[in-house]
């Protein structure tokens, strides 16, 4: 269309003009980075090189060219989208040996891969929590579980971060008049790195009679022998078919596609495949990615070494920070937040380093509590130990201790 005839512009209403410029005077505006490469622990933007920490593509895959040659067959063989939603035509063999692949590697009797972890999560919750349910939803969990919450229409209840007294306290307060209670928790917290209590969760769910919604989201492909995530280190007799735990992950973090995916009994997978919206009215995952994500799963059940790496790098990041006299954080794997405080100070620490050539992101309110912004790293199997050792120099030159 010549630039003549376009549209004019709609404008927002004044509360959104008003609510950015807000945001903007809060340092809390966001924009999006431009990068010029693939992921990986070096990438370019703005022309220049520099030393990623700012990706969940933990073990390096999204750019392995193992992934990619068996997205471009999938491509080459079933196209490049999936046409339609699973139940209608979209449900294609690289998307089903994903689905094999990935109960496999879990034992588990069935997996449902969504579009997104995000998808995933909604879809999951909307499906099994209904208005006379109560929830009881850890502090800092992710968005996408958040809105599964509010979408539920279920009543709501977030307890303390990981504070397990607190949730036996709700449960008994607040569990008892409902239909069912469904508890919701991170394995891995996104913007901390540090651990959820799972056995102790476990417990209170079967005292409590609630069901347990575990998201692996960040400790896929990272944690546990196999590399299935927290459960597998905390909770070692689990068994993924209980009918009181479910868990649910994403592709598109440690496993380098994009997807997400809800593991259980073949009843769960049924009821999902026929009341989760998010599932039902959205096209099925495409058949790249599809592909991508199983050769990422076969790689993550042959090669531990790329995580014990990325998990001994982390320890060493962390013990570096430590000698440097920074304070303890409650990390306890590949994210490692420097907890700031104030959000315009965030921004700066961030835009100083990348002046140095080092890409840390800024993490600010909505995405983590008032007050708690913080640089958030994250490690990937492909960092140097120098990369590490310059970070922590340039950390010890601009933050400010308080
Ligand atoms: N759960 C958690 C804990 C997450 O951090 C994220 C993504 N940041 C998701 C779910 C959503 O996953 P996806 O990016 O695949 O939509």
């Amino acid at each position: 269309m010549a630039q003549a005839d376009r549209l004019p512009p709609v404008d927002l209403p004044r509360e959104l003009i008003e609510d950015i410029s807000e945001a903007r005077a809060q340092s809390l505006y966001r924009t999006r980075r431009k990068l010029q490469t693939a992921q990986g622990p070096r990438v370019r933007w703005r022309g220049r090189e520099f030393v990623s920490f700012s990706s969940n593509d933990y073990l390096n895959l999204a750019a392995d060219p193992r992934l990619i040659r068996a997205a471009a067959r999938a491509a080459r063989q079933y196209g490049t989208g999936a046409g339609a939603s699973p139940l209608v035509s979209g449900y294609l063999p690289p998307l089903r040996r994903l689905e094999r692949r990935l109960a496999d590697w879990e034992n588990s009797a069935a997996a449902l891969v969504f579009s997104s972890g995000f998808a995933a999560n909604l879809g999951l919750i909307t499906a099994l929590a209904r208005p006379d349910d109560a929830i009881f939803s850890d502090a800092l969990n992710h968005a996408s579980l958040i809105d599964g919450c509010r979408l539920s229409r279920a009543s709501v209840n977030a307890y303390r971060h990981v504070d397990v007294n607190h949730l036996d306290e709700l449960l008994r307060r607040k569990g008892r008049r409902a239909a069912r209670r469904l508890i919701l928790t991170e394995s891995v917290f996104s913007m901390d790195g540090d651990w959820a209590p799972l056995p102790d969760l476990l417990d209170l769910a079967q005292k409590h009679d609630a069901l347990l919604v575990i998201d692996e989201a960040h400790a896929s492909g990272v944690l546990g022998s196999q590399g299935r995530g927290l459960a597998e280190v905390l909770l070692p007799n689990f068994n993924p078919d209980e009918a009181s735990v479910i868990k649910v992950g994403t592709l598109s973090k440690a496993l380098g596609s994009q997807g997400g995916f809800v593991y259980g009994s073949e009843a769960l997978i049924d009821w999902l495949v026929n009341r989760s919206r998010p599932y039902i009215y959205s096209t099925a995952l495409t058949p790249p990615a599809a592909a991508a994500a199983s050769r990422a799963v076969a790689i993550v059940q042959k090669e531990p070494a790329r995580r014990q790496h990325l998990l001994s790098l982390a320890d060493l990041l962390r013990a570096r920070l430590r000698a440097a006299g920074f304070a303890e954080t409650s990390s306890r794997c590949q994210i490692v937040p420097m907890i700031v405080g104030d959000a315009f100070k965030a921004t700066l620490l961030s835009r100083q380093l990348a002046d140095h050539g080092m890409l840390v992101p800024a993490i600010r309110p909505p995405s983590v509590p008032k007050g708690t912004s913080r640089l958030r790293i994250s490690l990937t199997s492909g960092h140097r130990v120098e990369d590490i050792e310059r970070l922590v120099a340039l950390l010890q030159k601009f933050f400010v201790k308080e």
